[in-house]
Parts: structure tokens; sequence; C-alpha cells
């Protein structure tokens, strides 16, 4: 069956943010881990989010992976190919958003391309080409010392000449509050022009709506989640999904095996999860300093899981609070103690699922991606939230069988999370 709407991320929790957001807005998701192989066989859906790390990488590099992405959902009859970057438009004077922007433009073959990150919900909007993060223009936000990509111009329009080879112009929140005829008629004129990418203003999910429907029509547009709202609306108005109704309860069907709860992040929002978790399942607090020395403490996780698990979920967690983090990066450097840990937290997960379980819950974002890749699962089928932005995921096309995961950003979900998350997967 083919696809209505594809999407290449430039991230990994960005693209189930995206996953997420399409699935709300009634279009039946799957979010698949890299371009799929082609022996995948995905169940029929609406829309694919290919998930890929191309943000910060050197532009050659995320050109190349996108225009393979884009050429595997172009085969799959994707008609439309949202690039989902970043609500804070996370990008350096030398991409990626441009390089890549401009590929898939001259892949598509012409048609003009809108560029907006506007996403309400979490407060990112576009005025004049200008992106606020909350109250603050993004150069005044906490973003202008982002270590990888700081943003120090909220003008968008300046952001993405620099980046791109392309003429970029403007369409104006008048212009949209106009609705998509006046939209389309301004477009034609600014193509006339030789303009061939926008930034778009957009402050009310109602602009986003009107960006759907005129998005929808041309091959390609560039944007967060906020734009994916806007494109998953505009499918379900025009009776063009296939899943109409179609629920998420089908993701959810029970699976049955083991549960684990596996724990990176040291947010406060995990720290304290994992205080609630401890009235009620055992838990285990790795020892940091033992997981860099050597494989034992990874040994011991197991053996203490292996000796519970049976009778229940467990929680194992290399958390730690702030003092204690702090010291670990003194002695080993922040990125080689963070990786070593991701790796530690990756083999318990692997072994656990090795001895059964098949539902799995991991707390922090990279923390979740060391997980999947180790697991080597290649795709999920979006299931109802958690809590927001934390849907229940099911595998697809995964070697172990059907798993059901939650894989939680640190600062995301209630105090009672994991007992929530577990509650829903069966
Ligand atoms: P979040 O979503 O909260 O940012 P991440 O998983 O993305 O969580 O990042 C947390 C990082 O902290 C990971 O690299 C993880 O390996 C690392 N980490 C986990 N426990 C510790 C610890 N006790 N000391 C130092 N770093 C740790």
């Amino acid at each position: 069956m083919a696809i209505l709407l594809g999407s290449i991320a430039d991230d990994y929790t960005g693209a189930s943010d995206l996953a997420n957001t399409l699935t709300k807005n009634g279009l039946r998701t799957v979010q698949t881990v890299g371009i799929p192989d082609p022996s995948l066989a995905l169940p029929d859906v609406d829309a694919v989010v290919i998930s890929l790390k191309i943000r910060s990488v050197p532009a050659s590099d995320a050109v190349a992976a996108a225009a393979s992405a884009e050429r595997w959902l172009r085969q799959r009859g994707a008609g439309h190919v949202l690039y989902k970057i970043c609500s804070t438009f996370d990008s350096t004077d030398a991409g990626n958003i441009g390089p890549v922007t401009d590929a898939l433009s001259d892949a598509a073959d012409g048609g003009i391309v809108l560029v907006t990150p506007a996403f309400p919900e979490t407060g990112r909007t576009v005025y004049l080409g200008h992106l606020f993060v909350g109250g603050q223009p993004l150069n005044e936000s906490p973003l202008k010392d982002h270590p990888l990509n700081p943003m120090y111009d909220a003008n968008l329009v300046r952001v993405l000449t620099r980046q791109s080879r392309n003429a970029v112009g403007l369409i104006d929140l008048t212009t949209i509050a106009a609705g998509p005829g006046a939209v389309k008629a301004r477009l034609d004129a600014m193509r006339m022009a030789g303009v061939t990418t926008v930034i778009a203003d957009a402050i009310f999910e109602r602009d986003l709506e009107t960006l759907g429907e005129v998005a929808l029509e041309t091959p390609v547009s560039t944007g967060a989640s906020g734009l994916g709202l806007g494109l998953a609306r505009a499918l379900v108005r025009s009776g063009r999904i296939y899943s109409g109704g179609a629920t998420t309860t089908d993701a959810i069907r029970p699976v049955g095996g083991l549960s684990a709860i596996v724990a990176g992040s040291c947010s406060k929002a995990t720290l304290h999860q994992l205080d609630i978790a401890e009235r009620s399942m055992p838990v285990l607090r790795l020892d940091p300093e033992r997981l860099l020395a050597g494989p034992d403490e990874i040994t011991a996780a197991i053996s203490w899981a292996g000796d519970r698990i049976a009778a229940g979920p467990v929680v194992i967690a290399a958390s730690a609070a702030p003092e204690t983090v702090s010291r670990l990066q003194s002695l080993h450097g922040r990125e080689a103690s963070g990786h070593a840990i991701e790796t530690a937290t990756s083999i318990i997960a692997a072994e656990l699922v090795e001895r059964g379980v098949r539902r799995l819950v991991v707390a922090g974002g990279e923390t979740s991606g060391a997980a999947v890749d180790r697991l080597a699962i290649p795709a999920f089928l979006i299931g109802p939230e958690i809590a927001p932005g934390v849907p229940v995921l099911r595998t697809v096309g995964n070697a172990q069988g059907d798993m059901l995961l939650a894989l939680k950003s640190g600062n995301f979900g209630g105090e009672d999370f994991f007992t929530a998350a577990l509650a829903m997967m069966h």
C-alpha cells in the first residue's frame, strides 16, 4: 500500500515527536530506525517517519543520507516529504537545514518549499520570519549557548539564506490568516520572482493547518512537528487517508513476556520517578564507577534481575544526582563517561530482552537511542500516549518477536510514569 506522507527526521527523538503528533492527528504512522532494509514488511500505514542522525554531521553526509531516505519514501508512493527539523531550528551557517532542503527540493524537481519550525504547543512561534521560543526571540533564549548549534540570529530568512544556495523569501502572517488561496497566490508570485524556499510565519495551529493544506500540493516541506500537525489535519480533511478511523489500540495488542525499566537519564523528573518506583518495584542502582571499570557491574545487574524478574517488573538505573555525575565527568570526561554508560545500559537492555523481556521502558533520550540501536529494532508502530510526547511503541519486524516499548526523554512524564507506562503494556 502506498504511503501518503513521508518524513525524514534529523534525529531519533525528533522523529518520535513527529510520529506521535501525526498519530494524534489521525494518521496511522510507522517510525523506522534508519532507512529500512528492503526485506522489512511494513503494516498498512498513512505515514512513515524515517529517523536519521544527521543534525550535526557534515552537510554532505546529511544530504546523501536524506537523499537515500527520500528515494525510499518516493518509491513507496509518498506524494509529500516533510524534512523534520528541530523546532529551535538547530543548525549552523554550514547546515544542515539549508543543504538538505535544497537537495530535497532539487530531487523533487521544483515547487516552492515551505519552511517553518513553528510548534505552538511547545511555545515555538514564527512572526515576520523571527523565531520565538516561549516569550523570547531565539537569539535571547538559552539556545544562543547551545553546545553544538548556537543560535545567534532569530531572523530565519537570514539564517536560511546563509545556508542555502536558493533564494529565500517570507510568507507573513497576514497572508496566512487570509487562507490557503491567498498563500498560494503569494507563493506563485514569489516563484515568478525566482524564490524557491519560503520561511512561513505561524503562531496558532490554524496557521499550520493552512500551511499544511498548501504544502500538500507541493513535493517537499521543511519543519517541526507543528507542520506535521498541519499536514496530518489537511490529509484527514481531504478524506485521502486509508486508516480512516483506525485507532492506536491495535498497536498495543498484548505481547506477553517479562517487563523491565532501564534508566540512564539523570534529569530531575527521572530521578523522582525512580524514587517513586522504589515503593512498588525492585530498583537496582548501578555503581557508575564500576560500570566504567569493566563488565562485572553489568554481569551483576543481569544476575540481580534474573533472581527477581519472573515475579514482576524490575528497574535498573545508572541515573545519579548532579554531584555524582559531575564527579564521574571530572574523572573520565563528559563524553567518555556518558558514552560508556549508554553502552552499558544498552547491553543490559539487550541482555534482558535475551532473557525474555518483551515490555521495556527506557528513560533518557541518548540512553533510548543506544538501546534501540543495540536491539537492532527496525521500526515502530506508534500507539497511544502515556504522557505528553511519549507514546507506547510496538516493534515492527523485530528479530526477537513483537515488543512494546516506551522511550522517554529525561524530563517527560509525571511522577508515576513507570507504573503508568507498564499499565498500558501487556
Ligand atoms: P536525558 O533525556 O535526561 O538528557 P540522556 O539519556 O539523553 O537523558 O542523557 C543522559 C546521559 O547521562 C547519558 O549519556 C548517560 O549515559 C549519562 N549517565 C547516566 N548515568 C550517569 C551517571 N551516573 N554519571 C554520569 N553520566 C551518566
